[in-house]
């Protein structure tokens, strides 16, 4: 679409390149920022020029995943020994339902500060215990939980002149068992409810709701919980089930119901 209200796009080239004027604004991969109008913005950076590495291994077996990653670049990383949660990876971007060109571009850090219910970095990265690392305009940084992060339907906690660099997944959390569930109301529609538990190397349960509420949910059990304990937790913790034309608050709310109880299960709980 063509934004006749922006005078420039600049490429940022280092850090002292994002120092953004009041009407300007990051530009990840563009595949929502020119798909439709953006009043008020008057220019972009675009942040691909900096030339982060998208996906770094870290020695203790955590992963850094560059803001600028693509969901292609993150799809076909090869899986590693002892890290049990990487077919989440694939999960998670084929959960976008853009053509392979819309995978190509779109950036993981673009989808997390977009912060729509159904982004799908959102509640992998959420899952997974992932922490964001926050570039602040004074030159210094800040870490936020990503399930802290996104606070409600395109809100974050990014203040203007912010922008996430990396997104850290700790070794622990991809080492953990997980299962998984997702549903759209139409057969290739955008999520309606996706939940993602995982057991760690303690027992500990952590079921993370994305896409049926406003923002990530996440709750955390010091053990595997009986069914009613799971209900209850989620009931007692969820009260804004999300409704737009992908679905409907009850559906979402039944349907988180349903998968949780089902990784449950899947993860060694009793039926
Ligand atoms: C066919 C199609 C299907 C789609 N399906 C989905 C879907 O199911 N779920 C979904 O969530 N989205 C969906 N989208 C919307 C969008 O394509 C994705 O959210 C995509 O991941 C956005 O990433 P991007 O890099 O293109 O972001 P951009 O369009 O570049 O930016 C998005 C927003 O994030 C900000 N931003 C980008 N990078 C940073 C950064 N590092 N730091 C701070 N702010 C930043 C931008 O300023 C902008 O506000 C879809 C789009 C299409 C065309």
């Amino acid at each position: 679409m063509d934004l006749i209200g922006v005078r420039e796009v600049r490429m940022a080239a280092d850090r002292s390149d994002l120092v953004f004027a009041a009407d300007e604004i990051p530009l990840g991969g563009g595949t929502w920022l020119f798909s439709e109008e953006q009043p008020g913005v008057g220019g972009m950076v675009d942040l691909t020029g900096l030339g982060w590495d998208p996906l770094v291994e870290q020695p203790d077996g955590g992963l850094t995943i560059a803001a600028t990653c693509t969901l292609a670049e993150l799809r076909a990383l090869p899986p590693r020994v002892g890290r049990t949660a990487h077919p989440l990876f694939a999960v998670a971007v084929d959960a976008l339902l853009g053509s392979w060109k819309i995978h190509r571009f779109a950036t993981v850090g673009g989808n997390i500060c977009l912060a729509l219910p159904a982004g799908p970095m959102t509640s992998l990265t959420a899952a997974l215990d992932g922490v964001g690392v926050i570039w602040t305009p004074d030159g210094g940084e800040r870490r936020v939980l990503i399930a802290d992060l996104v606070t409600n339907v395109c809100e974050t906690v990014l203040t203007h002149g912010e922008v996430l660099r990396a997104v850290e997944l700790p070794a622990s959390a991809l080492a953990g068992r997980v299962a998984h569930r997702r549903i759209s109301l139409a057969h290739l529609g955008r999520s309606g409810a996706f939940v993602i538990a995982r057991l760690d190397a303690h027992e500990r349960f952590i079921v993370t709701i994305t896409a049926a509420t406003p923002r990530p949910y996440q709750l955390r059990f010091p053990g595997l919980p009986t069914a009613e304990e799971l209900a209850d937790g989620i009931e007692g913790f969820v009260r804004d089930w999300y409704d737009d034309p992908h679905g409907a608050p009850d559906w979402r709310r039944a349907m988180s119901l349903r998968f949780a109880e089902e990784c449950r299960i899947e993860l060694g709980g009793a039926a």
